[in-house]
């Protein structure tokens, strides 16, 4: 946990329990999750399977239609089609398949040991860190959507015979604002990911999934932030070296002549950024750093505004008692920032509270599919649970 006393904490503690019991803390702050967890290692491993890299219809590589399928907006990354081809070559070259298993995108068996040391061998030979990052980046991403592809519905990322897509129910969010999902590659086509809802429901133009180290991912991205002004844009994150601001102390310390001017000129063409960091808490340390070293190079300083939720009353409470979570997850942020902008006079006529509640009822979609499968499967819901991090 975050234990800087002075920092709000947001934190929603969902256990599986038979009651169903859910409680919410009252100290909140949007920070990413904790690594220490591993329902998702047992809950929802799935049996190992082959890659379907040889599939015709993917040719052996991965197509435009295939990468943007699975939510990503850039044109597929070339250090990915790389390693895909790479892996698809070692393939052909030895006498092993492609299996994947646990939660999709780990290699296992002979092909793993082969092809650990020639993925070793690469990354020891490229020359500069930022390409030893991006080649880490674009490898774990491709073995995640070989690991996937057939396997997961592109949509929702649950396996296809758990496919939630149909009790979705898309809404559109105001279009003054834009979610970012500073994804960590790890966290890619993971089942129980929630960031993942926010496009499904909102659209990625509005919910935009960014792969911390794809560049043609992050460029998309700073591009954006660019054209919108620094002024526009904001990160969850609890910056230790500040007093962490709310969304109340970030819009309406302005006069209200200054909050007009700011809304006033947040169209669609220039709406409010926000990034919300989705990786592990362990992970997000070195994600927030990239974000700073970026807004260096881009405003000149690296003080990247941050925001935290002050969410005592947040949506979450309103949740009906659902199974399982722990922390934040990344939908709940989302919530977080909507309701309290909702509580922003000047904000108060775009029906944030609707969308809100949209993120809340895909939320409840998706523990419910979770559930589900966790019976089906012959996994106990009221099992004690050590480990809670089930959604993320
Ligand atoms: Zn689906």
């Amino acid at each position: 946990m975050l234990s800087s006393a002075g920092n709000r904490v947001l934190t929603f503690t969902f256990q599986f329990s038979p009651s169903l019991k859910f409680s919410a803390k009252t100290h909140k702050e949007f920070r990413p999750r904790s690594h220490n967890s591993s329902i998702m290692n047992s809950a929802f491993r799935s049996s190992p399977r082959e890659a379907q890299v040889n599939d015709a219809r993917f040719g052996g590589t991965i197509t435009l239609e295939e990468w943007q399928g699975w939510g990503c907006v850039s044109p597929v990354p070339p250090m990915v089609t790389e390693v895909i081809q790479d892996l698809k070559l070692l393939e052909n070259n030895i006498d092993a398949h492609m299996v994947f298993g646990g939660n999709g995108g780990k290699l296992q068996g002979d092909f793993k040991i082969q092809e650990d040391k020639k993925h070793r061998a690469k990354y020891q030979a490229l020359g500069d860190s930022e390409k030893k990052f991006q080649f880490f980046s674009a490898r774990q991403i491709a073995c995640r959507l070989l690991g996937s592809r057939g396997y997961l519905c592109q949509k929702c990322w649950l396996p296809m015979e758990d496919c939630m897509c149909s009790n979705i129910k898309p809404c559109s969010l105001w279009h003054g604002i834009r979610f970012w999902l500073y994804m960590h590659p790890k966290d890619f086509l993971r089942q129980n990911n929630t960031g993942k809802l926010l496009w499904q429901l909102f659209g990625v133009q509005a919910a935009t999934l960014c792969l911390y180290g794809i560049s043609e991912d992050e460029k998309i991205m700073w591009n954006a932030f660019k054209d919108a002004g620094k002024a526009k844009v904001w990160c969850l994150y609890p910056n230790q070296n500040i007093v962490p601001r709310t969304v109340q102390d970030a819009f309406s310390c302005q006069s209200s002549a200054d909050l007009e001017c700011t809304l006033s000129s947040t169209t669609r063409d220039r709406p409010l950024n926000f990034v919300l960091i989705d990786g592990t808490w362990s992970n997000s340390a070195a994600m927030f750093r990239r974000l700073k070293e970026r807004a260096k190079l881009v405003w000149g300083e690296e003080d990247l505004p941050c925001i935290s939720l002050a969410a005592g009353a947040s949506a979450m409470h309103k949740l009906r008692p659902q199974p399982s979570w722990d922390r934040t997850c990344t939908a709940a942020a989302a919530i977080g920032v909507l309701e309290e902008l909702q509580l922003l006079p000047v904000c108060s006529s775009h029906g944030l509270d609707k969308q809100a509640k949209a993120v809340e009822d895909a939320l409840v979609v998706l523990l419910e599919a979770l559930t589900a499968r966790r019976l089906r499967m012959g996994r106990s819901i009221t099992r004690k649970v050590r480990h809670t991090r089930n959604i993320c």
